[in-house]
């Protein structure tokens, strides 16, 4: 799609940097050993970047943190994005179409501050709510702060009574594969629209738990479960954290979304909150202040993202480099390996180039 300006159309817009739970999981990367969580924009500064970003083409705003619940008068920013109007360019029938609308809202939520109230927000607004689900039985060790999963799954009923959509968010670790089919088909029943996938990356508070991390195997096997789920509840899903495409193949699968190429800077990008601009929430690097987000033309390693002007490390001479694949997450390589060049965490100490000929050889 053609773009009214340099910025991606989604916004990850991370409210606050505190948060009601403590998931041994979590990605921020100001929990992270050395890590630092600036000084927070106020809302009226937010409200100033929403409409700046709705007239350069941003046309969907997710709000997180940290909890974005937390965040003191998110209610008012939710009510003024909803009624901005965001730039929309389209190519329908061969010709370029350019209109105003108002942006589309998503609000991502532990769940643990979700009322009535904010249920109520969310239909009045049409935004739509994403609850973390990081297991069943693990859901007290994973989020160490939240009591157990029934209260995030009542939520899901009454989001649903209420004509609220909403999605599971559910990180996939070493701790919790045990129980994915039956996280996946819970969160369905009680009345999760779809469900979102991440496999756990280190990074953030993770970078103490590398223990999270799955396997080789359990990387391969999680699409195929999650399916099997999807299927047979008929409904849709994905995978958030893009996969190496010689460890997945994307067409194997019907109702789960898998990609394989990095979206950052291209589909989305971040703004922390102090107002520094990053290329995906699992960077732990500021590039600009929101004002200046111009300036990203000429920022090093916003153009690394935007160009994939990359050859990660064991994945020289593949011909899918490029055309169909990354090389798996270029962040969780440089948070986990050094550079956004070297191989992804998920290969394991194995060769990425190893698999791309036995996945390929194999068909
Ligand atoms: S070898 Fe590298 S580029 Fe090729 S499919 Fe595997 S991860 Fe992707
Ligand atoms: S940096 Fe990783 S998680 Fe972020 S968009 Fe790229 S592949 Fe996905």
């Amino acid at each position: 799609m053609p773009a009214a300006s340099i910025l991606p159309a989604t916004a990850v817009l991370e409210m606050t940097g505190d948060c009601n739970h403590a998931c041994i999981f979590c990605s921020c990367p100001w929990y992270a050993e050395q890590g630092i969580c600036q000084t927070e924009m106020e809302i009226s500064e937010w409200k100033e970047l929403i409409e700046a970003y709705a007239k350069a083409g941003v046309i969907n705003f997710c709000f997180t943190g940290g909890e974005a619940l937390l965040k003191e008068g998110l209610a008012e920013l939710i009510a003024f994005a909803a009624q901005v109007q965001a730039r929309y360019i389209e190519t329908v029938d061969g010709e370029l179409k350019a209109w105003d609308a108002p942006p589309k809202l998503y609000l991502l939520s532990n769940g643990k501050a979700v009322t009535e109230e904010v249920l109520e927000l969310c239909k009045t607004y049409n935004v739509a709510l994403s609850l973390s689900l990081p297991g069943l039985e693990t859901f007290e060790e994973h989020t160490r702060g939240g009591k157990d999963a029934s209260h995030v799954l009542s939520l899901f009923r009454k989001a649903k009574e209420m004509g609220v959509t909403t999605t599971a968010g559910i990180t996939v670790t070493a701790k919790n594969f045990h129980e994915l089919q039956d996280t996946i088909a819970l969160a369905l029943i009680a009345g999760a629209d779809r469900v979102l996938l991440n496999r756990f990356m280190p990074g953030g508070r993770g970078l103490a738990n590398r223990e999270l991390e799955l396997t080789l195997e359990q990387v391969m096997e999680m699409p195929k479960l999650a399916e099997e789920i999807l299927q047979k509840a008929n409904r849709d899903g994905h995978i958030g954290t893009e996969l190496p495409r010689c460890i997945v193949n994307p067409s194997d699968y019907e109702k789960l979304k898998v990609g394989t190429r990095c979206a950052a800077a291209t589909d989305f990008f971040v703004v922390g909150p102090s107002g520094m601009l990053r290329v995906c929430n699992h960077s732990p690097i500021d590039l600009v202040q929101w004002r200046d987000f111009d300036t990203l033309r000429n920022h090093p390693y916003w153009r690394l993202f935007v160009h994939k002007a990359w050859t990660p490390k064991g994945c020289e001479g593949c011909s899918a480099l490029g055309q169909t694949c990354d090389g798996g997450c270029r962040e969780a390589a440089h948070v986990a390996n050094g550079s956004p060049e070297a191989v992804d965490p998920v290969f394991r100490g194995a060769s990425p180039i190893h698999f791309f000929y036995t996945s390929f050889t194999s068909k």
